[in-house]
C-alpha cells in the first residue's frame, strides 16, 4: 500500500516529468559484481538545478533493491523512494506489462 507521503511525491515526480523537468535519458542492463542483473535508469533534472543533474536509479531485479545516486535518496531513501525512483518505477511496470499483455 502505498503511503500519503509517498503519493504526494510520486505526484510531483510525474508532474516534473509532464513538464519535462524529469525525464528518463537513457535505460540499460548490466550485470552486477554479484553476478545478478540490474537494471539502470539514467535520469536528468532540472528540479532543483536550472543547469540540470543526471541521477542513475539502479534495480535489482533478484533482490528487489532500489537506489538512486540523489542527495534526497542519501537522506530519505530508506523511508520512502525519491521521484526519480518512483519514475523509473513507472517506466519499468509499464514495460513488464506491456511484456504480459504483448
Ligand atoms: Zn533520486
Amino acid at each position: 500500500m502505498l503511503q500519503e507521503a509517498t503519493l504526494k511525491r510520486l505526484e510531483k515526480g510525474l508532474l516534473g516529468a509532464a513538464n519535462g523537468l524529469i525525464k528518463i535519458v537513457s535505460r540499460m542492463t548490466a550485470k552486477a559484481p554479484d553476478g545478478n542483473t540490474a537494471i539502470l535508469w539514467e535520469i536528468f533534472s532540472r528540479q532543483s538545478n536550472p543547469q540540470g543533474t543526471t541521477y542513475f536509479v539502479g534495480y535489482k531485479p533478484a533482490t528487489g533493491e532500489w537506489r538512486c545516486t540523489c542527495p534526497d535518496f542519501q537522506k530519505r531513501g530508506h523511508k520512502t523512494p525519491c521521484k526519480h525512483i518512483l519514475l523509473a518505477q513507472v517506466e519499468h511496470q509499464q514495460r513488464v506489462e506491456e511484456a504480459q499483455h504483448g
